[in-house]
């Protein structure tokens, strides 16, 4: 029997789970279709083997050029392996777009207890990294965080995040899920959705797969939320063959150096910041989990394999370029995303005090090297402005989106927070 609902929230990641919420609170009949499983309080949720499970080819996706992309596919989505990083939306999106999202941001920050962490918690080697880059004339701030580490054991857990939560000092987007449900909304795991359903110019509801079985689903307003590479190839089939075409990842790598002291690995992720004043890019504490690291050495080159061993000792840092929006998701799902010439020198330059601010953190240096390019924030695939209004509507009555795939451009910061002030907007509009 074809299941029906007022609203279909296709995704579980932060847009998705924080409309759901929203919407089942103000008494709507809410149904939440996710691709993924609710691995939360399996035996391997937030081990290395775990991540492997619940991330697209098990962390393995490339596009053409190379770029690895991390996309996990679960309840809660990216979320569920984010580093908890919060920034506030951009001012730009006010100034251009004539979208103001602060007092949402505000109240959702507040809520969730959205601060940096104290001091004795923000790891020792971390902090001299910060300290190490005000030789090159910057001045790192404390990264406001998701984290609650008074929910767990301040983080002896060893703080693998990113493969993870298991202390529960972290806030992913499936707590809201689990909110939407206690407020009545109804969840399905397990089924992909393949297009919506559109009659007379309408949508009607959600068409998909349920392991083998055909799944189908109805209701009077549909909002897509399955992520920046989720949503695109599903609007297409459903008749919007502009989505997908160009996007943005906040493309990164990370520099790593050995130290003589312990490395930042068993320290909270990205607990210090600092953003170019230009807003071209954006540099942070931070290393690849255990098992990650040997592959992400072995593709920058394999004689880098031989740093492994001493991945205790390493200091990293993560530069994020607020990319031009490029490339595009392929009807066979292939992606391409290639470096524009502008992405290219910002990135030259930010590698360049990367390397600067290690060696004054005390990294040797025959030990510096830098990853391949990767992409944790796929947005701006289906970009307001061009396919969607300020509302976040599509051409298709009843169709909305709500992921990060909305952006108009790369925002070069964490999205998270400006994702859940979008949802609430529109929870609001509906
Ligand atoms: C390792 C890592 C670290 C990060 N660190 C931070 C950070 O510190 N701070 C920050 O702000 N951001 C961070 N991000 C980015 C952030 O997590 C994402 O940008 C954000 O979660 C995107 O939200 P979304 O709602 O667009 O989609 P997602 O979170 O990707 O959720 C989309 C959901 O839709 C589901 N889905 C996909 N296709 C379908 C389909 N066909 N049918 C049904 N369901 C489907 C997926 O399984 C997924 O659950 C990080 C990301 C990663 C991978």
């Amino acid at each position: 029997m074809p299941e029906s609902a007022e609203v279909i929230v296709v995704g579980s990641g932060p847009g998705g789970a924080t409309v759901a919420r929203e919407l089942a609170r103000a008494g709507r009949r809410v149904l939440i279709v996710e691709r993924g499983a609710d691995h939360r309080g399996r035996w391997y949720h937030g081990t290395h083997l775990g991540a492997l499970r619940y991330t697209e080819r098990g962390g393995l996706l490339f596009t053409r050029e190379g770029l690895q992309i991390v996309r996990p596919l679960m309840v809660g989505g990216a979320t569920a392996l984010y580093c908890a990083s919060a920034a506030l939306p951009p001012p730009w999106l006010k100034e251009q777009y004539d979208i103001d999202l602060e007092a949402d941001a505000s109240a959702a920050a507040e809520e969730l207890g959205v601060a940096p962490l104290d001091e004795e918690l923000r790891g020792e080697a971390s902090t001299r990294i910060a300290r190490a880059a005000q030789t090159v004339g910057q001045r790192w701030e404390p990264q406001p965080k998701f984290f609650r580490p008074e929910r767990a054991d301040r983080f002896r857990c060893g703080a693998h995040c990113m493969l993870g939560c298991r202390c529960g000092a972290k806030w992913s987007a499936a707590e809201y899920v689990d909110q939407a449900v206690e407020a009545g909304a109804r969840l399905v795991t397990g089924t992909r959705i393949e297009r919506v359903l559109v009659e007379g110019g309408r949508a009607k509801g959600v068409i998909g797969r349920r392991g083998r079985a055909r799944f189908e689903a109805r209701a009077e307003v549909v909002v897509l939320a399955a992520g920046g590479l989720g949503s695109p190839p599903i609007l297409r089939r459903s008749g919007l063959e502009e989505a997908g075409r160009g996007l943005a990842m906040d493309t990164t790598v990370m520099v790593y150096g050995v130290a003589a002291g312990p490395g930042i690995g068993r320290e909270p992720p990205m607990t210090w910041s600092w953003e170019d004043p230009r807003g071209r890019f954006m540099l942070s504490t931070l290393i690849d989990p255990w098992l990650l690291f040997p592959l992400m050495a072995f593709l920058a080159h394999p004689r880098h394999l031989l740093r492994w061993p001493r991945w205790g000792r390493m200091l990293g840092v993560m530069i994020k370029v607020r990319d031009q929006v490029s490339g595009s998701i392929g009807d066979d799902a292939s992606i391409t995303k290639p470096l524009t010439e502008t992405d290219r020198k910002v990135l030259e330059e930010a590698g360049g005090l990367a390397r600067s601010i290690l060696l004054a953190a005390g990294a040797a240096p025959d030990t510096l090297f830098t990853t391949p390019l990767r992409g944790t924030h796929p947005s701006a695939t289906v970009r307001i402005g061009e396919i969607l209004d300020r509302n976040l509507a599509t051409p298709i009555s009843g169709l909305f989106v709500c992921d990060a795939g909305i952006f108009p451009e790369a925002l070069g910061r964490p999205t998270v927070l400006t994702l859940i002030a979008f949802a609430r907007r529109l929870a609001r509009h509906l």
